[in-house]
């Protein structure tokens, strides 16, 4: 079912067992799970069907701290969410990733890698990616020709990605949506604000509005937010009718930790004889998989370092742009510049016949950002057109992040060197060990995660280990803003895997 909350009478109360705020991966993969359960299911989405540029200046704030993407252009306001410009690019987080690290200050999930397999199994579907393999004896056994680099695995090991094809939730998952009997999709409902209780202890209702004007309440026994990080934070930080600094903010921790994944050009591979290194390119694939060059968990521990990879691609002559430059304060051009550098980037991969004459390859970085409380979303004086306060992201980086990938080469540097096969060269900003500064061309992923991040104790986290908001007895969080520390990997298949958790979970209690 679907209606378009410009239609309806204002001051419509509308009512269901459970409520998904934003219909993006987190929010579809969500409400696909309630198809045909017998509940009912209020999908609220903030956009229409596709990019308006109204819709997009909704998401509009400053930035602050490290240069970051105009916040209007890096996130997508409409049905679908972010999938309708994401690159696809997949993999699983580390067992490290969940644990605590004494010399990463903040790190540790209250659940485990393990606690999420059997979800990782099915958000491989979702995505539409290959089997839920990411051991590259899988992959060598089904193509011998994927030889891994002869370094210590003690030291530097393979870790397997994935692509989906991208899936765009958008228009792969709209007919289920639509036809569904039990899931009601109202769009151009964006909520403004979560009203609670006079005790502050559950939610009451939403209260939505669009641009034509109109407003509705909403009513349902449980309510989850799945507007991504920045949204999510900035709508409990505006939710401050009833508790006065926001819902589940009474220890100042809604909008903190925010996360990125560093990911920045940053030196060169030289090979002095040649070598296979088809497993490490992604162009060749028919089997959508790769591997990057990645820190072992003991080296991680010994060198107190954090998780990171790097990756391989032919050098054809420049550097590659930095992805910071690439959107601009104009989402639609954004959205199309991204559209037509993504047609052009598969179509320059060399055949692999072609990879044998490159002797120098370009090493691309994917660094974690360690969990930082001043790295935050707060809310601004600014109001946008339906009068929310506009968002602040304060993106603050510390020194382990540059240390870490200044290690992570010296490691594959050592271990090339090791090999007899060639050397590696740090770019320019990487070499002066003792400046901490960030060169202009250091950009993120577009993976925005942490804002209500997960923590047993409602004075270090938003949500606990069930995305469940403390205090508040039916308001859950679906998406990365629940992540405690965000890896090395992108976070879409995680993001996924940690929802359909989450809607077991309801299933067990609604
Ligand atoms: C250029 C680009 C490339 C990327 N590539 C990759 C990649 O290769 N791999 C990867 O893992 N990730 C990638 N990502 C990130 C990926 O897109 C996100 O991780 C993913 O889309 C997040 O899903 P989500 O549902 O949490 O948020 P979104 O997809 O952003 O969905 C949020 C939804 O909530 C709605 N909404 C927001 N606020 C409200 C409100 N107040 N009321 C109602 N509705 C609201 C929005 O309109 C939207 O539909 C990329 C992102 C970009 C921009």
């Amino acid at each position: 079912m679907h209606t378009d909350a410009r239609t309806i009478e204002t001051g419509s109360i509308l009512e269901g067992d459970i409520c998904i705020v934003g219909a993006g991966a987190a929010g579809i993969s969500l409400a696909l799970e309630w198809n045909n359960s017998g509940k009912n299911v209020i999908l609220l989405e903030g956009g229409g069907f596709q990019v308006e540029t109204e819709i997009q200046d909704l998401y509009r704030g400053k930035t602050t701290g490290q240069r970051y993407f105009p916040l209007q252009s890096a996130r997508l306001h409409y049905f679908g969410g972010t999938t309708g410009h994401w690159s696809g690019f997949c993999s699983d987080f580390d067992p490290i990733d969940f644990e605590k690290r004494d010399w990463v200050p903040h790190s540790g999930w209250p659940i485990k890698r393990a606690d999420l397999d059997p979800f990782y199994e099915r958000a491989q579907k979702i995505l539409d990616l290959g089997p839920y393999q990411y051991n590259l004896d899988y992959w060598k056994k089904k193509d011998d020709s994927l030889v891994p680099l002869p370094f210590d695995n003690q030291v530097i090991w393979n870790k397997v990605w994935q692509f989906s094809p991208p899936t765009r939730f958008g228009s792969k998952y709209k007919e289920e949506i639509l036809k569904s009997k039990n899931i009601h999709l109202y769009s151009y409902a964006n909520v403004t604000e979560i009203i609670a209780d006079e005790q502050v202890q559950s939610v009451k209702e939403l209260k939505v509005k669009n641009l034509a004007g109109k407003e509705h309440i909403v009513r349902a026994k449980t309510v989850v937010l799945a507007c991504s990080s920045i949204q999510n934070a900035r709508l409990l930080l505006a939710s401050n009718s009833i508790a006065k600094n926001g819902l589940g903010n009474d220890h100042d921790q809604v909008g903190r930790y925010f996360m990125e994944h560093l990911e920045v050009d940053s030196g060169d591979l030289f090979l002095t004889q040649e070598a296979a290194l088809k497993l490490y390119m992604w162009e060749f694939f028919t089997v959508k998989m790769r591997a990057e060059l990645a820190v072992t968990k003991q080296m991680q521990e010994e060198s107190k370092i954090l998780n990171g990879t790097a990756s391989l691609s032919p050098f054809t002559g420049s550097r590659p742009p930095a992805f910071i430059d690439t959107f601009s304060d104009d989402a639609k051009a954004s959205v199309e510049k991204w559209e037509n550098r993504e047609k052009n980037f598969s179509e320059k991969g060399p055949s692999e016949s072609d990879l044998k004459k490159y002797a120098r390859f370009n090493l691309f970085t994917r660094m974690e950002q360690a969990p930082n409380p001043n790295s935050r979303v707060t809310l601004d004086q600014e109001r946008d057109e339906l009068g929310m306060p506009r968002v602040i992201l304060n993106w603050e980086l510390t020194p382990l992040e540059k240390r870490s990938i200044r290690k992570l080469y010296d490691l594959i540097g050592q271990q090339l060197g090791i090999s007899g096969l060639g050397r590696v060269r740090v770019i320019d900003w990487l070499q002066d060990d003792t400046n901490d500064e960030w060169p202009s061309i250091l950009g993120g992923g577009w993976h925005h995660m942490g804002t209500t991040r997960m923590h047993e104790d409602p004075g270090q986290g938003v949500v606990d280990a069930n995305c469940k908001v403390h205090g508040i007895s039916n308001l859950y969080i679906a998406g990365a803003s629940c992540f405690s520390t965000g890896g090395a990997a992108n976070p879409t298949l995680t993001l996924v895997a940690l929802t359909l958790r989450l809607s077991d979970y309801l299933k067990s209690k609604v």
